[in-house]
């Protein structure tokens, strides 16, 4: 027979998880929300526990990527012109002064990572489908949703761009070429969300959500995923959601949920195997 030896307790500052329980459940953004769907324990680590990582080379790029588009999106709303070779600047110093304190888990690709970006962002602004002229409603936009008519906490979030007549749109950059119906589902807790929060801050329905996602292929292509306005029976599903996680923070609910996914790229992946 083989005795495996039981792994090592982590360490719980109970006083101290008490009051971040307390804080997390006073307010609740949508990256929380896809945390906690997806492994309540990484939530823990990352959230509760508050424990540190480097940044994944594929977040730095999503960063980069976003950061340009922000300021195509603020010269629209300005009037201002644009054109994107004049931002290569911009791009350079941010890259270095971004990382000036933070580390990247770059895995010696750093070069080509950076390329990457810039041809996404080149990709980008030969195909997407808003024209140039088209002045955005807002940008960047930090909004909040009080819910506590309906028991939850309030929802917070910044919004990447509502296009003229209120079309809520998220960038996202990505491995992988999306399908739309499972693009729509896997980003449904997000997209709801802002449909909540721009309801809010509006007080009438979106006209529509929109996913815009940058695909890192050999030769990157853009991919728009629309969708209708939030229906009802989605903001319900959030709200359950929503429901659950308060439920779960008050048990302290943080069993692991191993996935091929979710563990392949989890930066928690020795806390989680010393867990118990
Ligand atoms: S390694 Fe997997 S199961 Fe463990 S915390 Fe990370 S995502 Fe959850």
């Amino acid at each position: 027979m083989i005795a495996v030896a039981p792994p090592p307790q982590s360490t719980r500052p109970e006083p101290l998880i008490g009051s971040r329980i307390s804080e997390l459940k006073k307010t609740v953004s949508a990256s929380r929300l896809n945390c906690w769907q997806t492994c309540r324990l990484k939530f823990y680590f990352r959230y509760v526990l508050k424990i540190k990582r480097a940044q994944s080379a594929a977040l730095f790029v999503g960063s980069m990527v976003h950061l340009i588009l922000q300021t195509w999106n603020l010269a629209r709303w300005r009037n201002l012109p644009f054109d994107l070779p004049s931002l290569k600047p911009k791009f350079e110093a941010n890259w270095v002064e971004k990382q000036k304190d933070q580390t990247i888990r770059w895995e010696n690709e750093e070069k080509e990572q950076k390329k990457t970006s810039w041809s996404l962002l080149e990709t980008y602004f030969r195909q997407t489908p808003i024209p140039v002229n088209e002045r955005p409603q807002a940008v960047e936009v930090s909004v909040e949703a009080d819910l506590a008519e309906h028991g939850l906490p309030t929802l917070i979030g910044v919004i990447d761009l509502v296009r003229a007549g209120g079309r809520v749109v998220d960038f996202k950059t990505s491995g992988q070429t999306p399908n739309a119906e499972r693009a729509v589902h896997l980003n449904e807790t997000q997209l709801s969300s802002y449909a909540v929060l721009y309801r809010a801050a509006v007080g009438k329905p979106e006209s529509g959500l929109e996913l815009h996602h940058l695909v890192k292929l050999k030769s990157p292509k853009l991919v728009v995923t629309s969708t209708e306005p939030m229906k009802p029976y989605q903001q319900t599903r959030l709200f359950r959601i929503m429901e659950s996680y308060l439920n779960g923070l008050d048990r302290q609910d943080w069993i692991p949920s191993p996935s091929p996914m979710a563990c392949a790229c989890c930066e928690y992946f020795n806390e989680c195997r010393r867990w118990s």
